[in-house]
């Protein structure tokens, strides 16, 4: 029971069409991951698809959607854990825990494993390294050979990473494909913005929308996030101890001097 709640196999489904902007990165994805997963009868010798997937680049860019989307285009059962929580057990139980879950998701084939801050299970190997974590990590090599090797090989483990030249040399290899998931550009992060206030009552022009893309340079799809909540706050805000009693109707729309608070850090 323990083990299942750490290894969460997530109901909510994801579009490639939710994912904004990585244009060259889904299109690799269809190409050698989900046809072939769909397909492994036309996929077979240099097709065939890897049984690992490193994505890396700069945190809340959209590693895990990828990871989900692939998961509901090949109609796979999606697992995700954390790195964290399987190297903190005590000698013995990360162990427990990797086989388990790869047997699990064996018998749920199709299925995909998404492994979040996969750097810190398979880091280079340390003096100070312990021997708990050094077992997992043998441990978990030795599922991940397995995963390629069973009948269909229709088990995909997704590895993220925001420190990808922190894998060791053993565990790059294994992870054949590997693909940089970048930041945002301005037109994405429209895209972002306008997606992101899809179904909100706000008075943001297209204009408005364009400006705001401009001004956040550096920001990933999840600071977007955050500040689109933000924003979203500031009728409310607006409005102070008042909110609580007026109708849903007379809370005034998303402004864009709303975003220009929530940008300064002002609201
Ligand atoms: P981390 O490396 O920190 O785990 P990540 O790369 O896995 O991050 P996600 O968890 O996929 O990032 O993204 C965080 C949130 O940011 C998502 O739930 C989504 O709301 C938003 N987001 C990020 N990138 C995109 C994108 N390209 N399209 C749509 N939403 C995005």
């Amino acid at each position: 029971l323990k083990i299942q709640n750490e290894i969460m196999e997530s109901g909510e489904t994801v579009n490639f069409d939710d994912i904004a902007g990585l244009k060259d990165a889904k299109q690799t994805v269809l190409e050698v991951v989900v046809w072939p997963m769909q397909r492994p009868d036309v996929f077979t010798g240099l097709r065939r698809a890897p049984n690992g997937l490193l994505l890396f680049g700069p945190p809340g860019t959209g590693k895990t959607l990828i990871g989900k989307a692939i998961a509901n285009e090949t109609k796979a059962t999606f697992f995700s854990i954390s790195s964290s929580s399987l190297t903190s057990k005590w000698i013995g139980e990360g162990e427990k825990l990797v086989k388990t879950l790869f047997a699990v998701a064996a018998y749920r084939e199709p299925a995909v494993v998404f492994i979040d801050e996969i750097d810190s299970l398979l880091t280079q190997r340390k003096s100070t390294e312990n021997e708990a974590s050094r077992r997992i990590k043998t441990e978990f090599l030795v599922q991940l050979d397995g995963a390629g090797t069973s009948k269909q090989g229709r088990v995909l483990v997704i590895g993220a990473t925001n420190r990808p030249q922190e894998l060791d040399e053993a565990a790059r290899r294994r992870f054949t494909k590997r693909m940089y998931i970048p930041l945002p550009v301005e037109g994405d992060r429209r895209v972002l913005i306008q997606v992101m206030l899809k179904n909100n009552n706000h008075k943001l022009t297209e204009a408005q929308i364009e400006i705001l893309a401009k001004e956040t340079e550096g920001f990933s799809g999840a600071d977007l996030k955050a500040l689109c909540t933000d924003a979203a706050m500031g009728p409310i805000r607006q409005l102070g101890a008042k909110a609580m009693e007026v109708d849903v109707k007379d809370i005034p729309p998303i402004s864009f001097k709303h975003f220009k608070r929530s940008l300064k850090g002002t609201r």
